[in-house]
């Protein structure tokens, strides 16, 4: 849909851009055509589309045959996309969840929570609102998935791939590369969304490694990982110590050391620790 057409049609329906909601929409067609094939999306495939707004990014997986599940949390662009988009719902192709993606306690939405359970290992794909990526991020890797391709602002994409790329580490830098293998993508320039937004954006590629944890296991180190982290300029087997015991033994045995800050343990320690504690 041309620029013009899209003003005036949302316009007409008494609807704009929500800036609280992140809505900054694609309108470059290539990239919205390449977007499928880099997320390697087959015939057939089930796929989550978090926040597709009227639909554009949700017309080019329906176009390379996905089978998708749209989760939209407002009303009006809900609405107009159920309207826009009825032959791919009618045929089974598409359906829309009008809510909040983010369900309590760390889960997803209850409808989405239930065709996730129904499909298994799902592909994601996103154009995500900036305001949901870290807790929608940190939800993934106690999640079977195939693979994710998110478009997120540059600096979140960056954190997420911190334990690749050598940035700073946080909980979830760490709990994403012990699950899959992370991949900065390429840089979006602004001008491919509506409205421009004020930061610059990049792809991040996720896929499960074959010798990634299991989501049990990230359930096990995820607390421990948000407590290290919860403070991050002091010494960590100090405090390790008075919560988590065990984890402070099993990493010194490893070799770390009393003046180590959080961020200087590396995934794979991390790693290594969790298995000694299994063993
Ligand atoms: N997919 C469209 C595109 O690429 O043009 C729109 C992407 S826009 C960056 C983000 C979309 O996510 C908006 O439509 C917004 O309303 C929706 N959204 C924001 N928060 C959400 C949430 N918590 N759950 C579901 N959708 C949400």
């Amino acid at each position: 849909m041309k620029l013009g057409e899209l003003k005036a049609l949302l316009q007409a329906r008494g609807l704009a851009p929500r800036h609280h909601l992140g809505q900054n929409f694609l309108i470059d067609p290539a990239l919205l055509a390449a977007i499928p094939k880099d997320a390697g999306v087959q015939a057939g495939q089930p796929v989550m589309e978090v926040g597709p707004g009227y639909g554009a990014l949700t017309e080019s997986l329906l176009h390379a045959g996905a089978r998708v599940l749209a989760v939209e949390l407002d009303r009006g662009l809900a609405s107009w996309l159920r309207e826009r988009l009825a032959p791919a719902m009618e045929a089974g192709h598409l359906q829309v969840v009008e809510g909040d993606v983010l369900g309590d306690r760390g889960r997803f939405h209850p409808e989405v929570e239930a065709w996730w359970d129904r499909n298994q290992t799902p592909l994601v794909v996103s154009n995500l609102p900036y305001g949901i990526s870290g807790p929608f991020l940190s939800r993934l890797p106690q999640r079977s998935l195939l693979g994710a391709c998110l478009l997120l602002q540059r600096e979140m994409a960056e954190r997420a791939a911190a334990a690749t790329r050598g940035g700073a580490l946080s909980p979830l830098a760490v709990r994403l590369s012990l699950r899959f293998e992370v991949q900065l993508g390429r840089k979006v320039p602004r001008q491919v969304f509506w409205p421009r937004p004020e930061v610059e954006s990049s792809f991040l590629h996720l896929r499960p490694r074959q010798d990634g944890l299991q989501s049990a296991e990230d359930q096990a180190l995820e607390p421990v990982l948000r407590f290290a982290f919860g403070q991050r300029r002091k010494r960590l087997l100090p405090r390790l110590r008075r919560e988590f015991p065990q984890w402070a033994a099993l990493l010194e045995s490893l070799g770390v050391e009393e003046e180590w800050r959080p961020e200087k343990i590396s995934a794979k320690l991390w790693m290594q620790a969790l298995k000694g504690l299994e063993s």
